[in-house]
């Protein structure tokens, strides 16, 4: 077993501690990575509150992993030491049904393996990238470019490819109006990539504080669903909604935004049901659609492109024993628009 430095929380309403995880010893496929950042995603908080139903406890969130390979197993071929690798949201997958086959591993037909909170193939309890070391099937760790910061590519692990993988899907590009619904962490990698893709794009946040940032980060326009004329006035208009907000919104709202065979795609997990009229639907054959994260092959794909388009999350950066106070600023909505671990201060307990 390899030790890790660790911050766990011991229960639902438990704040982090330093703590010690064991990584199993390498498999033939296994890559060692020395991680240097995590990513705090908004899924992290669901399932350490439990929003999601139960977990395990003690939980080490973290599923935006960017580090350095440091030992690999004897039949590892796509990787050496010291490579700069990065791992999101998921760690293994059966590898042998349509889905995975397909490169579609996030839904493979047994279900992926979650990086934290999940049983592993060997019967372990996955935990995440709050952590100093991670042990990865070599199939399940991508590449970092050249010259893009570890602290910045974190983040595009799982909020980049959230939003990325959407965007090609419904095809977000020329000629297209995107809506991006919530302007956090995954909202703002929405804007960023639609507008790289060429598309137009629209922000719906709940006020104009952030219409600013919203503007410099590449949306084309701008307003605020806590005034209800904007429902008035952008009725019928985009082809394509991407919302990334973590709680119950009036969907019946939203949907009234789309055009005519427009798709709205929640990205957002809230834990409660989203109701919808399908009058909504009907009225404009319109699409209430949902998406995963993003398989391994276009987790690649994505990366790629923020190096070519220079694409970078917004990060800050912030210290092992400033988590709990990241999660608050999460929860208040006041996150610019990622926060990044420096997994540096987590050696020094
Ligand atoms: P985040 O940084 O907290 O961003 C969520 C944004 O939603 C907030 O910044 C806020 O934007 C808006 N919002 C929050 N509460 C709201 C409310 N009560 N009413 C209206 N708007 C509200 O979270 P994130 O990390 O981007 O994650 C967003 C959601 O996506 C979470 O539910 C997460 O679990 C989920 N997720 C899903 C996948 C997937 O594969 N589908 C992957 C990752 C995350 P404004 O301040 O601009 O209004
Ligand atoms: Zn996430």
């Amino acid at each position: 077993m390899i030790t890790a430095g660790a911050r766990a929380v011991f229960s639902q309403e438990g704040m982090f501690k330093a703590t010690t995880i064991e990584r199993r010893e390498l498999q033939p496929n296994d890559v060692l990575i020395e991680i240097k950042y995590a990513g705090i995603c908004h899924s992290d908080i669901h399932t350490a509150r439990g929003d999601w139903g139960p977990t395990n406890y003690p939980l080490v969130p973290g599923h935006e992993i960017a580090g350095i390979v440091a030992r690999i197993g004897s039949e590892v071929t796509k990787y050496k030491v010291g490579d700069r690798v990065g791992v999101g949201c998921m760690v293994d997958s059966c590898g042998e049904c349509v889905h995975c086959r397909n490169g579609e591993e996030q839904y493979c037909l047994s279900g992926n393996t979650g990086t934290y909170g999940a049983i592993d193939r060997y019967g372990q309890f996955t935990q995440g990238g709050y952590s100093t070391h991670i042990v990865v099937t070599e199939g399940f760790v991508v590449r970092i470019p050249d010259g893009m910061a570890l602290d910045a590519a974190a983040p595009l692990l799982c909020a980049g490819i959230t939003t990325y993988s959407p965007l090609r899907h419904w095809s977000a590009g020329p000629g297209k109006k995107v809506a991006v619904v919530g302007l956090g962490g995954l909202g703002h990698m929405a804007v960023k990539l639609a507008h790289a893709m060429g598309a137009e794009v629209t922000v719906l946040s709940q006020s104009l504080k952030k219409k600013e940032d919203g503007l410099q980060l590449g949306a084309d326009h701008y307003y605020a669903t806590s005034d209800t004329a904007t429902f008035k006035q952008l009725a019928g208009s985009f082809d394509l909604i991407i919302n990334t907000v973590s709680a119950k919104v009036d969907m019946d709202a939203y949907l009234s935004l789309l055009a005519l065979d427009g798709t709205l795609v929640n990205v957002g997990a809230p834990s409660q049901p989203l109701p919808i009229q399908v009058f909504s639907l009907i009225h404009a054959r319109r699409s209430f659609a949902g998406s995963m994260i993003g398989g391994i092959r276009e987790t690649q794909e994505m990366l790629d492109f923020c190096a070519e388009h220079n694409i970078a999350p917004e990060i800050e950066v912030i210290s092992a024993d400033s988590i709990d106070e990241a999660w608050e600023r999460v929860l208040a909505s006041d996150v610019r628009y990622r926060f990044v671990i420096d997994i540096e201060t987590m050696k020094h307990v």
